[in-house]
């Protein structure tokens, strides 16, 4: 909770965005945020005290009841869960949940209302986090296709692929499947080509790495109770991601170091040319062995930050 919380206060812009419509509010119904500031409040002025973030636990966990039961959650699901609240909270009333739109063709029209949407009638979160998705399917029979765009906060990609660098298992994450599923058109069972794209990379790109899996698959782990394998595979984190026009730099790691259920997280920052080591109230600079280690043999990370520029 502490590192997803340290990554977030460390976004200047974001802050800013966030405490402009706070601040100027005069609602009451701003729970998640009143929270989200205070702690940001007093970490800033080193006055946090335990009780205070149980507490924010606590109202987090009134809205999203499976915080309740680990102690350790995961700091992926708090991460996202917290953006939604937020976002909720936040979001310009006009506008509604964040759509969901399918088409077969003017897809261009469709697009381009949605990063109109992300861009300036939303929340500070879809503005800085909101990646367009499209996921596009085809029958090879009968070329029937069918176009979907979403907003998501973050990428998942899995770290147990045949690559060892994000980039690489980026761009395998987004590769071209074959799926088999009833096509309107056909009226029959068919194989589909499934394409998924990022179309619109966000500013702040959160990447989730997914280091869990469960031997023999979800069904297998209900009827024989399998234990979640927890996957300390060595990869290499790009400093920098070139997607299309986008440059990406690396700014913020989370960690996490122990088994699934007991472990501890830490937050890694870049700050000018210096990686700084975020470890709940200790702060420490990291050497340059250590950074060779985090970049090039990192086996604990998990949650990447990618920002448009350094700061
Ligand atoms: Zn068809």
């Amino acid at each position: 909770m502490n590192s997803v919380l340290q990554m977030l206060y460390k976004l200047e812009q974001l802050m800013l965005d966030i405490d402009e419509i706070y601040t100027n509010s005069k609602e009451n119904s701003f729970l998640i945020t009143y929270y989200f500031m205070e702690t940001f409040y007093l970490m800033n002025n080193y006055e946090m005290k335990p009780e205070w973030l149980n507490q924010f636990r606590q109202v987090i966990c009134s809205q999203y009841p499976q915080f309740k039961l680990n102690e350790q959650q995961d700091a992926q699901e708090f991460l996202l869960a917290l953006l939604d609240m937020l976002h909720e909270e936040l979001r310009n009333p006009k506008c509604g949940k964040i759509p969901i739109f399918e088409f077969q063709q003017e897809g261009e029209v469709v697009l381009t209302s949605l990063i109109s949407y992300i861009e300036f009638e939303n929340s500070p979160i879809t503005k800085h986090f909101g990646n367009i998705i499209r996921t596009q399917i085809i029958c090879q029979s009968c070329n029937y296709s069918n176009n979907k765009l979403e907003i998501a906060f973050s990428l998942l990609i899995n770290v147990e692929s045949s690559k060892n660098t994000v980039l690489e298992m980026l761009q395998q994450s987004f590769n071209k499947e074959v799926v088999k599923m009833k096509c309107p058109k056909c009226e029959l069972e068919k194989k589909f080509d499934k394409q998924t794209t990022v179309i619109k990379y966000s500013e702040q790109l959160l990447i989730c790495l997914n280091r869990y899996k469960i031997p023999g698959g979800l069904i297998d782990r209900w009827w024989n109770g399998n234990e979640i394998q927890k996957s300390t595979k060595s990869i290499t984190l790009n400093n920098k991601l070139i997607i299309g026009k986008y440059e990406k730099i690396l700014i913020g790691i989370v960690d996490h170091s122990g088994s699934k259920d007991k472990g501890h997280y830490r937050y890694f920052h870049l700050s000018g040319n210096d990686w700084v080591c975020f470890n709940d109230a200790k702060i420490n600079l990291l050497c340059e062995q250590s950074i060779q280690k985090l970049i090039h043999q990192n086996e604990t990370s998990y949650i990447l930050l990618y920002s448009k520029q350094s700061s």
